[in-house]
């Protein structure tokens, strides 16, 4: 396929290192797509940019502190020993909100990261919001 912008290249898929930046923080990341061989021109679809937009998440993820869906799954499962469904239950975003977490899917709300930031440093505060459920 020839590349408009330029009219000499010829656009073919690969992978190209692409700079994206964050609140003045970059990364580089191997993006797939339709990339000329003459000019800066690509073409990425839906698939293209899905398979970046993850990495990118968990970049901005870490510049706004919150926590890495594995760091989440860990103190979930590992130090407070939840369901996901529990979890939700405790912490807010509904049913399905861990599950989503946890895949990368959606980011946590900061209030929710930073909640079990402290739980993971004291897991036995997590008996508070039990022991208030039973006697409430
Ligand atoms: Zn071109």
């Amino acid at each position: 396929m020839k590349c408009h912008a330029c009219n000499k290249g010829i656009l073919s898929q690969k992978t190209k290192p692409q700079v994206y930046t964050y609140k003045g923080k970059s990364i580089t990341l191997e993006q797939p797509g339709l990339w000329c061989d003459s000019c800066e021109e690509g073409i990425l679809n839906g698939e293209d940019i899905a398979k970046t937009e993850k990495a990118f998440d968990e970049f901005k993820s870490k510049i706004d502190g919150l926590l890495r869906p594995e760091e989440i799954r860990h103190i979930r499962k590992d130090v407070l020993k939840l369901s996901q469904e529990e979890a939700g239950r405790i912490f807010g975003g509904g049913k399905n909100g861990f599950s989503r977490y946890e895949r990368g899917e959606i980011r946590p709300l900061p209030a929710v990261s930073n909640l079990l930031k402290l739980l993971e440093r004291h897991p036995e505060d997590l008996k508070y919001f039990f022991d208030k459920h039973k006697t409430a």
